[in-house]
């Protein structure tokens, strides 16, 4: 398409009106006023909303691709924290011009994502200014089950579902100097995070709270306590840390693990006597996850380090003010 010919009306078109895969309870999306939409019976509506601003939450030099992808998956991430299934997207994108090789890539990572997650896009607003992004992500629970963060109980063992402080790793990269092989591998957990959708049926039905680790997971987690009016005791061996983080950082990786942020791996708190059942379904699924702590009645949080003695843990993590 000739630039001059695009105007906000065929851009939307040409780039996001047909890149969703089909899903039968869009009754119809992107062209009308709003987007009309069928929840069936017996679900729940989940709606979270993220924003991603240039040079804050990405690089605005990355591949549009990524940027994109990175999008999505930050927002699905916080429908799997909840159990849900991630069912439709709204985009509100700011782009501070017409450039039709940015809009190409961001339309095919759009779309990849789309399809992985099986998510229509609905609708949105394309306005000019500073790059930047605004997506609504809408899901869907069956009634009364939305996981939330305020159900942890004193004696439920906490989990977390992957390896932690690559992401912050790569943002950090020129303290710590990784090779170009390293980084090469760091930079993908940054840009291409995968929302954990694939925990949903056992968060479900064994989880007793959860939240997306994009603060960092003792941030993260001490939301879930203060939610959850209870404490929590970490164990440092148990942190299952990214390899090159444990490379990089050595003594310190442990703490730079536990505040680094942009992880998009789920923590969750499960009753002990939900354990071993839990446990033997993930391992026929080819799951791993990782028991960490434990929840207690005393608030705030704890962490028992690697010489056996428990000190006091601060939730640090990325916050913006
Ligand atoms: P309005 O004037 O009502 O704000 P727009 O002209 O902004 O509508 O948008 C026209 C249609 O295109 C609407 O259905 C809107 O939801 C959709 N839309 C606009 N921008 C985007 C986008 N970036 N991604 C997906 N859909 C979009
Ligand atoms: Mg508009």
């Amino acid at each position: 398409m000739v630039k001059a010919q695009m105007n906000e009306f065929s851009l939307i078109n040409h780039y996001f009106q047909s890149i969703s895969p089909h899903r039968p309870d869009v009754i119809f999306g992107i062209g009308d006023d709003a987007a009309c939409l069928s929840i069936p019976q017996g679900s729940e509506l989940l709606v979270s909303s993220d924003t991603l601003v240039a040079d804050v939450h990405f690089c605005q030099s990355w591949d549009a691709y990524a940027i994109a992808r990175k999008a999505v998956a930050v927002n699905v991430s916080d429908i799997a924290a909840m159990a849900g299934t991630p069912t439709w997207l709204t985009l509100a994108l700011t782009l501070p011009d017409y450039d039709e090789s940015w809009l190409q890539r961001f339309s095919q990572g759009l779309q990849d994502s789309l399809h992985q997650y099986d998510i229509a896009l609905i609708g949105g607003d394309t306005t000019r200014g500073p790059l930047s992004m605004t997506l609504t992500i809408h899901g869907l629970v069956p009634k009364g089950q939305a996981l939330r963060r305020s159900g942890a109980k004193p004696g439920d063992h906490i989990y977390v579902s992957g390896e932690l402080g690559a992401a912050a790793l790569a943002v950090q990269a020129s303290v710590h100097g990784p090779n170009e092989l390293d980084m090469n591998i760091l930079l993908k957990a940054l840009k291409f995070p995968t929302a954990r959708v694939d925990l949903r049926d056992y968060l479900n039905t064994y989880a007793t709270a959860a939240i997306d680790i994009s603060d960092g997971l003792s941030a993260d987690l001490n939301h879930i306590c203060v939610a959850s009016q209870v404490g929590a005791c970490l164990d440092a061996q148990s942190i299952p840390i990214h390899p090159l983080v444990a490379h990089y950082l050595g003594e310190a990786a442990v703490d730079f693990a536990l505040s680094g942020g942009d992880d998009y791996e789920l923590c969750f708190t499960v009753a002990s006597e939900h354990e071993t059942v839990l446990l033997s379904s993930l391992l026929k699924a080819g799951l791993t996850v990782y028991r960490i702590g434990v929840i207690q009645a005393e608030t705030g949080l704890r962490i028992k380090g690697l010489d056996e003695v428990v000190r006091p843990l601060r939730a640090t993590g990325y916050q913006h003010f």
